[in-house]
Protein backbone atom coordinates (compact mmCIF):
# COMPACT_ATOMS: atom_id res chain seq x y z
CA UNK A 1 0.00 0.00 0.00
CA UNK A 2 1.40 3.14 -0.74
CA UNK A 3 0.87 6.19 0.97
CA UNK A 4 -1.42 8.94 -0.20
CA UNK A 5 -4.23 10.92 1.47
CA UNK A 6 -5.87 9.70 4.29
CA UNK A 7 -3.53 6.82 5.14
CA UNK A 8 -2.08 6.33 8.64
CA UNK A 9 1.29 6.21 8.21
CA UNK A 10 3.74 4.74 10.99
CA UNK A 11 7.91 6.14 10.73
CA UNK A 12 10.41 5.88 12.44
CA UNK A 13 12.64 9.10 11.77
CA UNK A 14 15.69 11.29 12.33
CA UNK A 15 15.43 15.01 11.96
CA UNK A 16 19.53 16.18 11.71
CA UNK A 17 20.20 19.99 11.06
CA UNK A 18 22.39 21.53 8.62
CA UNK A 19 25.85 20.74 10.71
CA UNK A 20 24.71 17.34 11.49
CA UNK A 21 22.67 17.90 14.80
CA UNK A 22 20.22 15.60 15.73
CA UNK A 23 17.10 17.58 16.51
CA UNK A 24 14.58 14.94 16.83
CA UNK A 25 14.58 11.37 16.86
CA UNK A 26 12.02 8.17 17.15
CA UNK A 27 15.30 6.21 17.68
CA UNK A 28 14.92 4.65 21.43
CA UNK A 29 11.40 5.05 21.42
CA UNK A 30 8.07 4.99 19.78
CA UNK A 31 8.04 5.32 16.14
CA UNK A 32 5.37 8.59 14.90
CA UNK A 33 2.19 7.69 13.46
CA UNK A 34 0.38 10.54 11.37
CA UNK A 35 -2.79 10.76 9.24
CA UNK A 36 -1.57 11.30 5.60
CA UNK A 37 -2.57 14.98 4.37
CA UNK A 38 -3.67 16.35 7.37
CA UNK A 39 -0.76 18.76 8.00
CA UNK A 40 0.43 16.81 11.09
CA UNK A 41 3.94 17.31 9.49
CA UNK A 42 5.92 19.30 7.68
CA UNK A 43 4.73 19.76 4.22
CA UNK A 44 8.03 19.35 2.83
CA UNK A 45 8.31 15.87 4.30
CA UNK A 46 4.17 15.04 3.37
CA UNK A 47 5.09 15.85 0.44
CA UNK A 48 8.71 13.69 -0.15
CA UNK A 49 6.45 10.56 1.50
CA UNK A 50 3.41 10.64 -0.82
CA UNK A 51 3.76 7.10 -2.97
CA UNK A 52 6.30 5.43 -1.35
CA UNK A 53 5.42 1.83 1.08
CA UNK A 54 6.40 0.13 3.76
CA UNK A 55 9.71 -0.84 4.19
CA UNK A 56 11.05 2.08 2.14
CA UNK A 57 13.93 4.48 3.50
CA UNK A 58 14.59 8.08 2.38
CA UNK A 59 16.50 11.05 3.28
CA UNK A 60 14.66 14.28 2.43
CA UNK A 61 15.90 17.50 2.75
CA UNK A 62 13.49 20.40 3.74
CA UNK A 63 13.88 24.25 2.83
CA UNK A 64 12.43 26.29 5.31
CA UNK A 65 9.66 27.70 3.43
CA UNK A 66 8.76 23.59 3.12
CA UNK A 67 9.56 23.21 7.04
CA UNK A 68 8.72 25.48 10.02
CA UNK A 69 8.97 28.83 8.01
CA UNK A 70 11.38 31.46 7.73
CA UNK A 71 12.61 33.37 10.46
CA UNK A 72 10.67 36.48 11.06
CA UNK A 73 13.19 39.15 12.60
CA UNK A 74 9.85 41.01 14.27
CA UNK A 75 8.67 37.71 16.22
CA UNK A 76 12.17 39.17 18.70
CA UNK A 77 10.79 41.58 20.99
CA UNK A 78 10.95 43.08 24.57
CA UNK A 79 8.42 42.66 27.54
CA UNK A 80 8.78 44.74 30.06
CA UNK A 81 9.76 42.80 33.34
CA UNK A 82 6.63 44.05 34.78
CA UNK A 83 4.19 42.41 32.61
CA UNK A 84 5.35 39.44 34.69
CA UNK A 85 4.81 38.13 38.16
CA UNK A 86 7.45 39.75 40.29
CA UNK A 87 8.38 36.38 42.08
CA UNK A 88 8.47 35.08 38.19
CA UNK A 89 11.66 33.06 37.62
CA UNK A 90 12.76 34.18 34.13
CA UNK A 91 15.26 32.67 32.50
CA UNK A 92 17.26 31.80 28.90
CA UNK A 93 15.32 28.93 27.08
CA UNK A 94 12.12 29.16 28.73
CA UNK A 95 9.05 29.25 27.08
CA UNK A 96 5.29 30.65 28.08
CA UNK A 97 2.48 31.51 26.08
CA UNK A 98 1.47 35.13 25.24
CA UNK A 99 -0.88 36.97 23.72
CA UNK A 100 -0.54 39.06 20.21
CA UNK A 101 -2.89 42.47 19.76
CA UNK A 102 -5.58 40.27 18.21
CA UNK A 103 -5.71 38.34 21.81
CA UNK A 104 -4.23 35.16 19.87
CA UNK A 105 -2.45 32.90 21.74
CA UNK A 106 1.29 32.72 20.39
CA UNK A 107 4.33 30.50 22.24
CA UNK A 108 7.34 32.35 22.75
CA UNK A 109 10.76 31.33 24.40
CA UNK A 110 13.23 33.55 26.26
CA UNK A 111 16.37 34.70 24.62
CA UNK A 112 17.44 37.38 27.20
CA UNK A 113 16.53 38.51 30.50
CA UNK A 114 17.78 42.17 31.22
CA UNK A 115 16.68 43.94 34.20
CA UNK A 116 13.83 45.77 33.29
CA UNK A 117 12.75 44.00 29.98
CA UNK A 118 12.74 40.63 28.82
CA UNK A 119 13.73 39.70 24.90
CA UNK A 120 11.23 36.96 23.88
CA UNK A 121 11.09 34.83 20.31
CA UNK A 122 8.00 33.55 19.17
CA UNK A 123 9.61 32.02 16.39
CA UNK A 124 9.60 28.30 15.91
CA UNK A 125 12.97 27.14 17.31
CA UNK A 126 13.33 25.45 14.05
CA UNK A 127 12.25 28.27 11.46
CA UNK A 128 15.01 29.34 8.94
CA UNK A 129 17.00 25.87 9.81
CA UNK A 130 17.00 23.54 6.35
CA UNK A 131 15.95 20.28 7.55
CA UNK A 132 17.62 17.09 7.53
CA UNK A 133 15.09 14.06 7.28
CA UNK A 134 15.93 9.96 7.39
CA UNK A 135 12.53 8.01 7.34
CA UNK A 136 11.96 4.61 7.71
CA UNK A 137 8.65 3.36 6.67
CA UNK A 138 7.11 0.82 9.30
CA UNK A 139 3.67 0.37 8.42
CA UNK A 140 0.89 2.09 5.59
CA UNK A 141 -3.12 1.36 6.34
CA UNK A 142 -6.35 2.77 5.52
CA UNK A 143 -7.33 5.50 8.58
CA UNK A 144 -10.55 4.85 10.09
CA UNK A 145 -13.67 6.89 10.30
CA UNK A 146 -13.18 7.47 13.67
CA UNK A 147 -9.53 8.60 13.20
CA UNK A 148 -10.61 10.65 10.22
CA UNK A 149 -13.51 12.45 12.52
CA UNK A 150 -11.11 12.72 15.45
CA UNK A 151 -7.79 14.35 12.98
CA UNK A 152 -5.85 12.02 14.71
CA UNK A 153 -4.16 8.55 14.12
CA UNK A 154 -5.26 5.74 17.54
CA UNK A 155 -3.68 2.50 18.56
CA UNK A 156 -0.63 1.71 19.57
CA UNK A 157 1.70 4.73 19.17
CA UNK A 158 -0.81 6.57 18.46
CA UNK A 159 -3.50 8.38 20.14
CA UNK A 160 -5.34 7.00 23.41
CA UNK A 161 -8.64 8.31 25.23
CA UNK A 162 -8.63 5.50 27.71
ZN1 LIG B 1 -9.27 10.12 18.78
Amino acid sequence: MQIAEKKVVTIDYTLKNAVGEVLDTSSGGDPLLYIHGASQIVPGLERALTGLSAGQSTDVVVEPADGYGARDPEGVFGVPRNAFPAEAKLEVGMSFVGEDEEGQAVPVRVVEVRDDVVIVDANHPLAGEKLFFHVDIRDVRDATLEELMHGHAHGPGGHSHD
